[in-house]
């Protein structure tokens, strides 16, 4: 099934962090855009053959505007560069969907946890949680401090937000968070695959929701340049825990989902 698209319009470009970018995006006739849910992502048509999805990180309740904040990889195929380097207030953009593979399902408690941009589609889930009345906590870890999205916006919620920069307090312990999990709790997660792979192995069946923010990776799919362990391990047909899930599965690398 193919997802609507819409040619919306770069009406604001803020950085939200060092290395991460958020795009303000609005119709150009001022209609309603589509109604999302948290966990939600777009596809973002970049030019021929360039299309990335991007979680929305806005509010789901405002039907004029759509923000996404797309982190620069150094070492991407060209679609965080684009956006960072061409995209201007003003640039019309097709962008499809909404889809969502990152629901958030009721619970009466929730352990949210993001790695870096994967802050994205966690936290509009924060306010949804917030509504519905749920206990919750965020545990969330990056590099430096100053590379980490939204802190700002998450100051409203006091101690349930444990912000982890890595230089400056070691990576995060996943353990209170994903090691003894209630019957009545939900474990939300989404960043970098070592993060996932680490609590998909610690937390127990059933209580875990991931978002991995892969590429699409595939036969004829060009590693990044300067990425030849990469394209080794691809060619060889190395056991990553992505290309073991996606035999298990069946699915493409794009999302992964426990
Ligand atoms: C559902 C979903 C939601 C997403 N939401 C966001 C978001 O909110 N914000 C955001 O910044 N990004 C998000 N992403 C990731 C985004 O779609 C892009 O992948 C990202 O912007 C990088 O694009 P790029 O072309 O610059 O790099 P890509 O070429 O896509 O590379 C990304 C990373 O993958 C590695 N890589 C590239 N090619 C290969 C390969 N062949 N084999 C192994 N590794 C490879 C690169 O080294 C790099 O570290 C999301 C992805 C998905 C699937």
């Amino acid at each position: 099934m193919t997802s609507p698209e819409t040619e919306l319009v770069v009406e604001r470009r803020q950085m939200a962090a060092e290395g991460v970018l958020a795009l303000t995006l609005r119709h150009p006739r001022d209609e309603d855009l589509p109604r999302w849910q948290p966990g939600a992502h777009v596809d973002v048509v970049l030019g021929p053959g360039l299309e990335r999805q991007y979680s929305l990180c806005g509010d789901p309740a405002d039907r004029a505007a759509w923000r996404i904040a797309v982190l620069r990889e150094r070492d991407g195929r060209g679609g965080s560069a684009h956006v960072h380097e061409e995209l201007k207030v003003g640039d019309r953009v097709r962008v499809r969907g909404p889809r969502n593979h990152f629901r958030l399902e009721a619970a009466r408690r929730y352990r949210f946890v993001a790695g870096g941009i994967g802050i994205t589609p966690i936290l509009p889930m924060l306010a949804a949680a917030e509504e519905a009345g749920a206990e919750w906590s965020l545990l969330y870890g990056g590099r430096t401090r100053a590379g980490m999205a939204f802190t700002g916006e998450l100051e409203r919620y006091g101690e349930r937000v444990t912000l982890v920069p890595e230089e400056e307090l070691g990576r995060l312990d996943l353990g209170p968070v994903v090691d003894d999990v209630p019957g009545d709790t939900l474990v939300y997660c989404c960043g970098p695959g070592p993060l996932l792979d680490a609590a998909g192995e610690r937390c127990p069946a059933g209580r875990l929701r991931v978002e991995r923010f892969a590429p699409a990776l595939g036969p004829g799919v060009q590693g990044p340049p300067g990425r030849p362990d990469v394209e080794r391990r691809q060619r060889v047909g190395a056991r990553t825990p992505e290309l073991l899930q996606r035999r298990r599965t069946g699915a493409p690398a794009r999302r992964l989902h426990h």
